[in-house]
């Protein structure tokens, strides 16, 4: 899965705030993202999120084929 900063994704757990959707603010071994509606951001292991990723809402690499 290619994941880039800036990307929003759709994750299956809801945040405590009932918001779905998060931004990637820092990607690496471990990702930091951002409930896109409290603004809390979080620490999260690529693996824990690509397995919690519904799908990607936006993508910065919409237009290349990976
Ligand atoms: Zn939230």
């Amino acid at each position: 899965m290619k994941l880039n900063v800036g990307d929003i994704v759709r994750l299956r757990k809801p945040h405590p705030c009932g918001n779905f959707k998060f931004k990637i603010m820092r990607t690496g071994m471990d990702f930091r993202i951002e409930c896109m509606q409290c603004g809390h951001q979080t620490w999260i292991t690529r693996v824990k999120l690509e397995r919690n990723i519904k799908n990607i809402l936006y993508s910065q690499e919409k237009t290349e084929d990976q």
